[in-house]
């Protein structure tokens, strides 16, 4: 592999640009500052507002899901997207290795435990295949529900995860889910702007949930929204977001245990304007994405990992793919792209390598410890 020859052609893909370039920054070229100020103006910056429904209105039409109700963050949303989804104290959560902090803590934070399944290539998510294989062997159905049967614990969901915008196999996800009657929750934290078949990822769940963290595909400094088609469900998400309180004019009554989880005005302003120009930005990542590719193409021992068949990927993180699990010569690309001020990362370490959830139950995970050592994320605002 020649590193020298790839961290050229990233730079030329990028424009041989003469600035430290940053792995993903946000935009704001649109609305951002009228529509924040505005809520300073008014004063309306926190736990009212009209952009908060706006922002929830526009969320809804965009992704084409029925309800959308927007969080603090992704880990919030996601935290009570499991818990409507019925995980409770107790029960396991099948999730990828290969994920965010978030998909897992979210787990924690109902008292469940992970339990990690494998990755394909293919779509860099997880593996309907081999799932469907696992369950065939751990699984037993019970009345009130699946059960591990080494663990006898109860699986109460599977939360797939779209890396870094590409999404996976949901058809054969949900067939999978349906087969077993487990509730399928989507973190598509990285998805917005992500299609399977012509539909949104997300939508294929009972529940999913978006982020708008400031290195997302689109930025509410920090973000997050929960988005469902069931109304129930919308609702019960807005009232326990909201800390469970009563409408009432004047009187502080609660019904239940809630999360003050809300979104603030000031955040769903500047989501309500950068909401307006994602067209442009997925636009302009796929074109950045297919640059990579031109740039990169017949180079040794590497590719540009590209959106799966039948998807329409946003290209939140261009992920340079290398042909061998070659840690070192990760490393070393790595090292070579951000010493010329392309700042690159690997992927996370993987879920089960972490201290706290070591010892959670998995499956054979040969496929994302191979993938660990392969992937390189390299610059990819929508700007470049
Ligand atoms: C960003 C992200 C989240 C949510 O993160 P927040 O920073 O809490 O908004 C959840 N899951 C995945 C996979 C993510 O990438």
């Amino acid at each position: 592999m020649n590193i020298e020859g790839i961290v050229s052609a990233v730079r030329k893909a990028l424009g041989n640009p003469e600035k430290p370039v940053l792995l993903h920054a946000p935009a704001f070229n649109g609305n951002e500052w009228k529509y924040v100020k505005e809520c300073i103006d008014t004063g309306w910056v926190s736990s009212a507002g009209s952009y908060v429904t706006r922002f929830e209105q526009d969320l809804a039409r965009f992704t084409g899901a029925k309800h959308a109700v927007v969080t603090v963050n992704g880990t919030a949303a996601l935290h009570i997207a499991l818990k409507l989804a019925g995980v409770q104290a107790g029960d396991e959560v099948l999730m990828p290795s290969l994920t965010f902090i978030a998909t897992a803590n979210a787990t924690s934070y109902c008292g469940a435990i992970p339990h990690f399944c494998d990755v394909e290539v293919r779509t860099l998510g997880m593996d309907p295949g081999k799932l469907a294989d696992y369950l065939k062997d751990i699984a037993v159905s019970r009345d009130e529900g699946v059960y591990n049967r080494l663990t006898q614990r109860r699986i109460a969901a599977v939360v797939p995860m779209h890396t870094f915008g590409h999404p996976v196999d949901l058809p054969s996800l949900l067939r999978l889910c349906q087969q077993y009657g487990i509730p399928l929750v989507e973190d598509a934290a990285e998805s917005l702007g992500s299609y399977y078949d012509g539909t949104h990822t997300g939508r294929f769940g009972r529940l999913a949930i978006l982020s708008f963290n400031g290195n997302k595909t689109l930025t509410t400094g920090g973000g997050g929204a929960i988005i469902t088609d069931d109304a129930e469900l919308g609702a019960r998400a807005k009232h326990i977001t909201t800390t469970a309180k009563l409408p009432h004019a004047w009187e502080f009554v609660h019904d239940e245990v809630g999360y003050n989880y809300r979104m603030p005005n000031i955040n769903a302003a500047l989501g309500c304007a950068q909401l307006e120009q994602l067209p442009a930005f997925l636009q302009r990542k796929r074109e950045l994405a297919t640059r990579y590719q031109e740039a990169l193409a017949g180079m040794e021992g590497v590719s540009v990992f590209r959106e799966p068949v039948n998807c329409r990927s946003n290209y939140w993180l261009n992920v340079l793919l290398l042909d061998q699990a070659d840690l070192q010569m990760r490393d070393a690309l790595l090292q070579g792209l951000n010493a010329a001020g392309l700042q690159s990362r690997p992927v996370w370490r993987p879920m089960h390598a972490l201290s706290m959830y070591a010892a959670c139950p998995r499956m054979d995970l040969s496929q994302t410890q191979c993938l660990a050592s392969r992937i390189v994320n390299v610059p990819s605002s929508a700007f470049l």
